[in-house]
């Protein structure tokens, strides 16, 4: 039987892959499959990305709806998923799984197979690869320390120097611990994921120097993987899939949303999760209350996009990017952004809401943006076909891709497809995809989500307000 390591470059651009910054990552891609379509899910957040790849599906199956995610018994608070402890309260608050479809972890699980996380992420989003690592003797390795690993993975700590602070050091901590412990005798399936390039482009600038250094260290340790799996054992036995979660774009303004809401009456009782995504808790709000807040939100210069749970004209239904869920705010907005390249010359600006601390040129995720859904997704080893796929692929198909990759049923049901495209022996069919357009217009605000179709399959394309001379 195979067996699958599935690395996740949090925050990954795949534009930012170089033979400067990232030579480990470009040989990996010759080597192996390169999706060139590859997409994040909506909101574009780590733990929302997290829980599909988990489950192979979007956001409202398996309803881990934002990271700040307003509590599913009490829409006056928040759950920060980023707190694995907070998630743990809220599972007990619920009696049931946070997630409400099946993980990797589970199914393996269930299945009688081995199953890792190694992850230098928020302990929130350890924990959502693998809820229920204990019981099913799972080991979790977390980089944030002993209380944060399952029982088995507490064991493989023992062994390893302790992990340092630092994110860079932590990712690449994370990744020897992986190399050293697990590629003797890999797991039928483990998730690596490693919590650069995202922190250092939030905090030190998107394509900044500092930014490219964490880069090249992760690389660097993602290369040494490479190197000793080629010259090992388990070279024709392990597969190997890369991905990101989603992509950056770059703070180009600042603007203070807290204030524009105090200035409106409509906005009394009603609080906004806040960031480039969020969502609207307005528990006392009539029907009509909640029109006219996404109507107000649509005249506003610093909105991009707005969905609703009940669309006023002009705003679009939550089921267009996928997060029709009950546990979903009933108004979502994205904070304005553009395709304009800022002074690193890539693609991809926004405004930020000021409540959040971060500077101008930090990188951002959340919204619909192009470079915010783009993401890297390849993978290599016996099992796969060198080349590239225009096909759209995404976060959900990974975790479809790998139960195929192990001969297990399960994928399915997901939302996600087996990337087949990438399998060896796999003849090219004629397996085709359509555009898919959803759109809104009111007294001058438009908007659309573009999406791609392959039969049941869905993926997010990108998202954007159109502007007079772009709209017809
Ligand atoms: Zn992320």
């Amino acid at each position: 039987m195979n067996s699958v390591l599935l690395v996740v470059f949090d925050g990954l651009r795949p534009d930012a892959i170089s033979a400067e910054t990232t030579p480990n990552l470009l040989r990996f891609a010759a080597m192996g499959h390169r999706m060139a379509r590859a997409r994040s899910v909506f909101p574009s957040e780590t733990r929302v990305c997290t829980s599909a790849v988990a489950t192979g599906c979007h956001p409202q199956r398996h309803g881990l709806v934002a990271n700040k995610m307003i509590h599913p018994l009490d829409p006056t608070r928040t759950v920060d998923t980023g707190d694995g402890e907070a998630l743990r309260d809220l599972e007990q608050a619920l009696g049931a799984a946070v997630l409400q479809e099946p993980g990797l972890s589970d199914r393996l699980g269930a299945l009688g197979h081995d199953f890792a996380v190694f992850s230098s992420g928020t302990t929130g989003q350890t924990f959502l690869l693998a809820p229920r690592a204990d019981r099913l003797g799972q080991v979790v390795v977390s980089a944030h320390g002993p209380q944060w690993c399952s029982i088995a993975g507490q064991s493989v700590l023992a062994r390893l120097d302790p992990p340092p602070s630092e994110p860079t050091a932590r990712a690449v901590w994370i990744a020897e611990a992986w190399r050293r412990t697990q590629l003797p005798n890999p797991p039928a399936a483990s998730v690596l994921w490693l919590c650069e390039p995202d922190t250092s482009s939030h905090y030190q600038g998107l394509d900044s120097a500092a930014q490219r250094h964490a880069l090249k260290h992760v690389d660097a340790a993602f290369g040494r993987i490479v190197d000793e799996w080629q010259a090992g054992p388990q070279r024709d036995r392990l597969q190997i899939i890369v991905a990101s979660d989603h992509g950056h774009v770059a703070i180009e303004r600042h603007y203070t949303v807290s204030a524009a809401f105090a200035r409106s009456s409509l906005f009394q009782g009603v609080r906004s999760t806040g960031g480039a995504s969020a969502g609207l808790s307005a528990p006392d709000a009539t029907p009509e209350r909640l029109a006219d807040i996404a109507t107000w939100l649509m005249q506003q210069d610093w909105i991009e996009t707005v969905l609703a749970a009940n669309p006023p004209p002009g705003a679009l239904p939550l089921e267009a990017a996928e997060i029709d869920h009950p546990r979903t705010a009933r108004i979502l907005y994205t904070m304005r952004s553009s395709d304009a390249a800022g002074s690193t010359g890539l693609p991809g600006l926004v405004t930020m809401d000021n409540a959040v601390p971060l500077k101008v040129g930090g990188g951002s995720h959340g919204g619909l943006n192009r470079a915010e859904l783009s993401t890297v997704l390849m993978m290599a080893g016996s099992a796969i076909q060198p080349g590239v796929s225009q096909r759209p692929a995404g976060l959900v198909d990974i975790a479809p891709s790998i139960l195929a990759l192990l001969g297990l049923p399960g994928g399915e049901t997901m939302d996600g497809r087996v990337i087949e495209e990438a399998l060896a022996g796999h003849q090219q069919g004629n397996a085709s995809y359509s555009p898919e357009t959803w759109e809104a217009h009111h007294e001058g605000f438009a908007q659309r989500v573009a999406r791609w179709r392959m039969g049941r399959h869905v993926w997010l394309e990108h998202g954007e307000r159109l502007h007079p001379q772009a709209s017809t």
